[in-house]
């Protein structure tokens, strides 16, 4: 959803940075126009109430088992929030209805709410898919209370609740710092003239939506943490036992706070890229289930994260995409655009490739990318647990016997490796998420798990894949400071090139 919520916005600075604003399907009448956005969310809605009524109808029936319903009812809403931003896309590039709200010709600051009320159809759609989920989410955790599992924390879910969730985990973490940057991007379109007549520069617009987003990226925890509804945690045996884990693993953070989701979400984050907005985020459910040792193999992962760098790296790695994908639609911009005349057609296929291009980056590499850096985090975080000599009670490649501990740094010790898996099988357990299920960014816990084991009774192997991520790592740089010298080069010549052409 986050995704998603994110491509939403981007069709808007698509549509406002578009040379001719028109329409792909040329002029639909404003009645037209009207019912194909706002039919769409009721649409939608009725779709999704229907899946939900049939999905509920798969739960209580004894012939089919609560995993497939579940499957049914995950696959279902996917597919309807792809209709969601499929449909948005289609009224924001095929209608005109953008257009009714060009609010910058009255003032450009008011454009935002233009923006606002294009996007509005997205959000409603949003909500009535959630809306249609409701009584499916309240019998999946009336069955959960009801099982054997203890996690009976979960107290009846109204639906007023429900949506202040969804909505605040799911819409406002993405739509409020990109309103910030779509309001900073309209403000430059209105004023890039000036903006370059005065520093002289053509990419000053470009560059200073650069440093708006930036911006708002590094402050973005700041805001998080209020649009979630988080506290810190309390003073305690376990908050001073992470403290002492930040201490000894040279961790900085400005607070530890306990995610509220009224023990609905099992789950822990690590957000900010510096120590002054940098907050690690443990979840109310996640607190009450584990044991204060598999809350610090958790928060061992999570301070994995930082002491690696990872999101330091995920930064650069996006560089180099949007490097590849620019220097892709420049070769094909150079093929179709014919001298003096550009086929609005071609310019639609490169723009299609190049969206394509993008998600295949993202999809491919960013997923496994990440999956290799997620187990790096889990090797950390079980290095986190690694308990002294005499507690260590499996054979283990770290403490040989009670008085011989082998600190070869990579090494991981078998009994943290356990913890961290008693961690990992409890999350997924407790999330109902099934043990050999994988996601794009990552890999199945039982997989996890076995890599775990694997490298606790073979350091040669731990040795081996911190190597990998090194050398991943290096590339990751290598192809960042050569692509960027070589883009500099093209277009500093390039603007050399255009200046004597003109003279
Ligand atoms: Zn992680
Ligand atoms: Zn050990």
């Amino acid at each position: 959803m986050h995704l998603l919520t994110i491509l939403a916005f981007a069709f808007l600075l698509w549509r406002g940075e578009m040379p001719a604003s028109r329409p792909i399907i040329g002029n639909l009448s404003p009645a037209s126009t009207l019912v194909i956005v706002l039919f769409q969310p009721i649409l939608l809605g009725l779709a999704a109430f229907a899946a939900s009524r049939r999905a509920r109808r798969l739960l209580t029936s004894r012939a089919v088992s609560c995993h497939r319903a579940q499957r049914f009812h995950h696959r279902v809403t996917l597919l309807l929030r792809v209709a969601l931003i499929g449909g948005f896309g289609f009224s924001v590039f095929g209608t005109s209805w953008p257009e009714w709200f060009a609010f910058e010709s009255i003032s450009p600051p008011l454009q935002i709410v233009g923006d606002c009320i294009v996007l509005s159809p997205y959000f409603a759609g949003a909500i009535a898919l959630w809306l249609a989920a409701y009584p499916y989410e309240q019998t999946i955790r009336r069955m959960d209370s009801s099982g054997p599992d203890d996690s009976s924390i979960n107290p009846p879910w109204n639906l007023a609740a429900y949506l202040d969730f969804n909505i605040r985990h799911h819409l406002l973490i993405v739509a409020v710092p990109m309103t910030l940057i779509l309001f900073a991007a309209d403000l430059i379109r209105s004023y890039g003239a000036t903006l370059t007549q005065w520093s002289r520069w053509r990419g000053a617009p470009d560059v200073a939506l650069g440093v708006v987003a930036a911006g708002v990226f590094l402050v973005a925890p700041i805001m998080m943490r209020r649009i979630w509804r988080t506290a810190p945690l309390e003073c305690g045996p376990l908050r001073s036992r992470l403290e002492a884990l930040c201490r000894r693993k040279g961790m900085r953070c400005r607070d530890i706070l306990v995610w509220k989701s009224d023990g609905y979400m099992i789950n822990a984050a690590v957000m900010g890229l510096v120590a002054p907005v940098r907050y690690v985020l443990l979840s109310d459910a996640l607190l009450a289930n584990m044991t204060p040792a598999q809350i610090e193999a958790v928060f061992g992962h999570e301070t994995g994260h930082v002491r690696h760098r990872h999101i330091q790296h995920f930064l650069v790695f996006a560089f180099v995409g949007w490097l590849l994908v620019t220097a892709l639609m420049e070769l094909l911009g150079q093929r179709v655009s014919a001298p003096g005349s550009r086929p609005i057609g071609s310019v639609w296929t490169v723009d299609g490739i190049a969206i394509v291009a993008t998600a295949l980056f993202w999809g491919l590499g960013f997923g496994w990318l990440s999956r290799r850096f997620e187990r790096q985090a889990d090797l950390f975080g079980a290095r986190c647990v690694t308990p002294p000599a005499h507690e260590c009670l499996l054979p283990c490649s770290v403490h040989i016997d009670e008085n011989t501990t082998l600190d070869g740094g990579d090494r991981v010790c078998a009994t943290g490796a356990a913890v961290f898996a008693s961690a990992l099988d409890r999350v997924a357990s407790l999330n109902g998420i099934p043990r050999e299920e994988r996601s794009w960014r990552h890999s199945s816990i039982a997989s996890r798990v076995r890599f775990l084991a694997s490298v606790a009774g073979d350091p040669q192997r731990a040795i081996r894949f911190e190597n990998l991520v090194r050398r991943i790592k290096v590339g990751i740089w290598l192809a960042a400071v050569a692509g960027g010298l070589l883009s500099a080069w093209y277009w500093t010549d390039l603007m050399q090139r255009t200046a004597q052409s003109t003279q």
